[in-house]
């Protein structure tokens, strides 16, 4: 990558390069990086692979970084084992975003699952992570049970007529393409693609800095669904590193999962782990309360 023009949140300083994602006005997180492994600028964004001193390789998008070799395992376990252990006989499973394989990767380690579909608007993510992140990507390319789709998942789900046990909504941050990712009318139209004892689950952003995602979600899943459970872990790369999933069930409860059938060639999550993040601190539980009664 020497001498060529980097994208706007990469700077060379000396012999340095800094990563800085723009987060808000207020606050810009800076990471020190040995190396721009590559470097691509996709129909939808700026596709970035860095090796960061500290947390090792990761994907970034448009400056945003998404998952890291350090940390990434800890948001894709959760994002996928708790609805799959929750779920009695997860056998088709959708997966919208998700570019860099990293969930459908936690979701293959179940052999009752027979299909993962994954619908990723962004075909250069997915070969970017493939080629250069292989600790990240690991068996997906090689498991016949996966079917990528490149196209917006906001389009698929209103046009699918396949029905699924699990769909996990596994989307960047709501800026760009992502941003229907968190509306009414997307999470309506994900229902209509579960089977009737089918379960979703999204990333719902930080409790401590997007509290307002946090609570439309909440809201909007509780109207359509009987049951809806935030649960939490800790991201370091994430800004605020406590991070919350809702998953919305139509009829098994994650409480009441046996986490017995939990696959433990894992990093992060283990029984104890599941049963834990259901438990939310005060300002979170508040914030749900808020959400209900609005
Ligand atoms: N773990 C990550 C996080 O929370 O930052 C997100 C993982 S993944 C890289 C997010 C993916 O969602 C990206 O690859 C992006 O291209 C994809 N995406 C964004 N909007 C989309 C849409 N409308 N349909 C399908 N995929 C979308």
């Amino acid at each position: 990558m020497e001498g060529k023009q980097l994208d706007k949140h990469l700077k060379r300083i000396g012999e340095d390069i800094w990563l800085i994602e723009d987060d808000r006005d207020n606050l810009k997180l800076t990471y020190r990086g040995k190396e721009i492994i590559s470097s691509k600028k996709s129909p939808f964004q700026q596709v970035d692979i860095v090796d960061l001193y500290d947390f090792g390789k990761c994907l970034v998008l448009d400056g945003v970084v998404q998952t890291t070799v350090l940390d990434g395992y800890i948001y894709n376990e959760m994002i996928s084992h708790i609805p799959i252990v929750t779920h009695d006989y997860p056998r088709d499973v959708l997966i919208i975003g998700g570019g860099d394989c990293g969930a459908a990767n936690e979701v293959l380690k179940y052999e009752e699952v027979q299909s993962v579909d994954v619908v990723e608007i962004d075909e250069v993510v997915v070969k970017e992570c493939i080629e250069h992140l292989p600790e990240i990507s690991d068996t997906v390319p090689l498991d016949e049970r996966v079917n990528f789709i490149f196209t917006d998942g906001v389009e698929y789900v209103k046009n699918c007529e396949k029905r699924y046990d699990v769909i996990i909504i596994d989307s960047s941050d709501p800026v760009g393409p992502a941003v229907q990712l968190f509306s009414e009318d997307f999470y309506k139209d994900v229902k209509k693609c579960l089977k009737e004892d089918g379960i979703m689950v999204c990333q719902s952003q930080s409790p401590i800095f997007n509290k307002e995602i946090l609570r439309n979600t909440y809201k909007i899943l509780n109207e359509y669904y009987p049951i809806v459970r935030v649960y939490k872990a800790v991201v370091p790369s994430y800004p605020g590193g406590m991070w919350s999933f809702t998953l919305a069930s139509l009829k098994y409860d994650p409480v009441n999962a046996d986490t017995s059938k939990l696959k433990l060639n894992t990093l992060y999550v283990n029984r104890e782990i599941f049963e834990a993040c259901f438990k939310l601190p005060n300002i979170v539980k508040e914030c749900l309360i808020e959400a209900a009664n609005k």
